[in-house]
């Protein structure tokens, strides 16, 4: 059996019940097959494989928080320091239910990969908890971002480990994290990002997932003749990357028409209004069922659905595997011409072969949706050097890194006889610089 598949099953058997993981594993070992294949020997010697799918170090904790009610509630905590071989780790924290530690460890090790492409340094974490924000006051989110922190405070810090936002997690949280870790320990450093613009957070950080991934689609369709100028799109979602992607889609000309939430979604052939979907989530935290009442002619719909609708350009900006099968049959009889994804991994394997063999294009999230942890890396800097930079000079250079990263997983596609299969070009993109970097230190 080749190294490859030796360590497919090894993942599969030892990590029993995360089958988030295991796909994600899958996905970019079966992409770099051909690195792997052509130092078979040396690389199973130095168990690299090995090496590359278990994390250095795993945290798992309890977080005691008290409601409004004075009823205490136990939630637990993760942080999962999967690789630092080319900087400290990086990643977000997720607040959401379906968190568990297939999931934590699915999102750490895409980040490792996504983290390369930014050409930044920083390695590859994630972290979070199965607290639900939904419906908890503004105190209650406070306490439990506290307690989180009493615990999480001890395994992070500007140069080992810096967290950011990721669903559930927003400014709001980011904010009370920091002064809980200000407190405890006496350190004013940029051990978060996302933070606010008043205390060390970067202009253009809270746009920069949503308008990375159109930096990224514009790229791709360029690269390609084709312009993005008058075409539309569906997008799922109506959190940060979400909001973002469309804002930015309706400036470069394209015509959003969809958007959704955990209950439902809604149709807008007139163009999602944007400033209505920011007054309804980011203001009021209400659902879409609100949106009617800024645009008398949309559609709400319950359940899922935005992938029915015709478009040229689909982002999924929600969550990991909400585009199936089904949906990329129905993108490609809409006559789709890509897919980019906005949020980690939204695509099914089955679907994400099925939009590949029919000729749309894809990008998967961890080059499309690089934007955001980019420009955390950018906040890094400037709190290193104690600066912040104009709007300007942060959103420029969040282009130029999706400009170079598109490029870089095309070229990479080319180079190992992939051409415009931006899976294998992110993967093998992405894992040749961890991979130099892991060899020049040794097995460590
Ligand atoms: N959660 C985001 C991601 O999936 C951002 C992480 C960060 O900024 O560190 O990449």
């Amino acid at each position: 059996m080749s190294y490859v598949d030796e360590v497919i099953e090894q993942v599969t058997a030892q990590n029993p019940g995360e089958p988030e993981f295991h796909q994600a594993v899958r996905e970019v070992l079966d992409s770099i097959r051909p690195v792997i294949d052509a130092n078979e020997a040396k690389f199973r010697k130095d168990a690299l494989l090995e090496r590359l799918v278990n994390p250095e170090r795993q945290i798992k904790f309890r977080v005691p928080w008290i409601d409004d009610n004075g009823n205490a509630h136990v939630n637990t905590g993760y942080r999962v320091q999967f690789n630092s071989a080319i900087g400290p780790y990086k990643g977000g924290l997720r607040l959401h239910p379906s968190v568990n530690i297939g999931i934590i460890k699915f999102l750490g090790f895409e980040q490792i990969f996504k983290n390369s492409l930014t050409g930044l340094p920083i390695g590859g974490g994630k972290g979070g908890s199965d607290f639900d924000p939904k419906g908890k006051s503004d105190r209650e989110i406070m306490n439990f971002c506290q307690s989180f922190m009493l615990e999480l405070y001890k395994y992070i810090g500007a140069d080992t480990d810096v967290p950011a936002g990721d669903i559930g997690t927003g400014g709001r949280e980011i904010g009370y994290m920091f002064g809980m870790y200000k407190r405890i320990r006496g350190l004013f450093e940029g051990t978060l990002t996302g933070k606010g613009l008043s205390y060390g957070g970067s202009l253009a950080r809270t746009e920069a997932t949503g308008y990375g991934l159109l930096y990224m689609t514009q790229e791709l369709l360029k690269d390609h003749g084709i312009d993005i100028k008058g075409k539309t799109a569906v997008v799922s979602g109506a959190g940060n990357v979400a909001i973002y992607a469309i804002e930015k889609a309706h400036q470069l000309g394209a015509k959003v028409l969809t958007c959704s939430d955990s209950t439902g979604w809604v149709y807008d052939p007139d163009g999602i209004d944007v400033a209505a979907l920011k007054q309804i989530k980011e203001i009021d935290r209400a659902r879409l069922t609100e949106y009617k009442n800024y645009r008398p002619n949309s559609e709400y719909h319950e359940g899922r659905g935005v992938w029915q609708i015709k478009a040229d350009i689909a982002l999924p900006c929600a969550t990991q595997n909400e585009l199936d099968i089904e949906d990329a049959k129905q993108l490609v009889a809409n006559g789709a011409i890509a897919v980019c994804e906005g949020a980690n991994m939204p695509t099914t394997e089955a679907a994400t072969k099925y939009l590949q063999d029919n000729k749309v294009f894809f990008v998967p999230g961890k080059a499309a949706n690089a934007g955001g942890v980019a420009t955390s890396a950018l906040e890094m800097s400037q709190n290193s050097e104690r600066l912040s930079w104009s709007f300007e000079e942060v959103d420029s250079k969040l282009n130029q890194i999706m400009v170079n990263l598109y490029h870089n997983i095309a070229k990479a596609a080319d180079k190992y006889g992939y051409k415009d299969n931006f899976v294998v070009g992110a993967n093998i993109a992405g894992f040749e610089k961890v991979l130099d970097a892991m060899n020049a230190q040794g097995i460590v």
